[in-house]
């Protein structure tokens, strides 16, 4: 989904793990989140799935939106311009664990054949590049430094098919 702000910045939530995202639990379920109803069999990741609730936070004017009970957005403007902008964001702040993705498909029609994103928050990217040294040599560079400062989650480079590197190295035997 995506929703236009009043500020005319446009909020795209079509991928995980944003850094403007965060799901909410009313205090007064809080508790009853982590420890089951006696004779029910849900799970407790059922019930944070069920009874979470969305806010995103716009990246250009600081404005907080929050899904209602009926999946209805309100708007709260900050009381000033400089109202941090990552208050959404992970706890572990620029130590959060980002996954790096290097992908070449010469079937791209749309787009150059080679793409390599990492993300997300400060530390992130996108880039397109037309030739596959230049892919491979970009992954390897981003690949070292997310890895030196422990800010790695898992990474891929694929080239049409293969995957040519992966971290953590897949366990053997395993496609
Ligand atoms: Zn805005």
């Amino acid at each position: 989904m995506k929703f236009r702000c009043v500020c005319g910045e446009i909020i795209v939530d079509n991928t995980d793990s944003l850094s403007y995202k965060a799901y909410f639990i009313a205090d007064q379920d809080w508790e009853d989140a982590f420890r089951p109803e006696e004779g029910t069999s849900d799970e407790p990741e059922d019930r944070l799935l069920g009874w979470s609730r969305s806010a995103w936070q716009c990246q250009a004017c600081g404005s907080l939106y929050i899904d209602d009970d009926n999946g209805l957005v309100h708007r709260f403007q900050p009381a000033s311009a400089d109202t941090p902008r990552n208050i959404l964001a992970s706890i572990h702040g620029e130590r959060w664990k980002r996954p790096l993705r290097g992908s070449w498909r010469s079937d791209r029609t749309k787009s150059p054949p080679g793409q390599l994103w990492w993300g997300a928050g400060d530390d992130s990217g996108f880039e397109e590049f037309d030739e596959w040294a230049a892919l491979e040599r970009r992954y390897y560079t981003v690949f070292e430094r997310l890895l030196g400062k422990g800010a790695l989650r898992d990474a891929f480079l694929r080239h049409e098919d293969r995957y040519l590197h992966r971290w953590p190295s897949p366990p053997p035997g395993s496609a």
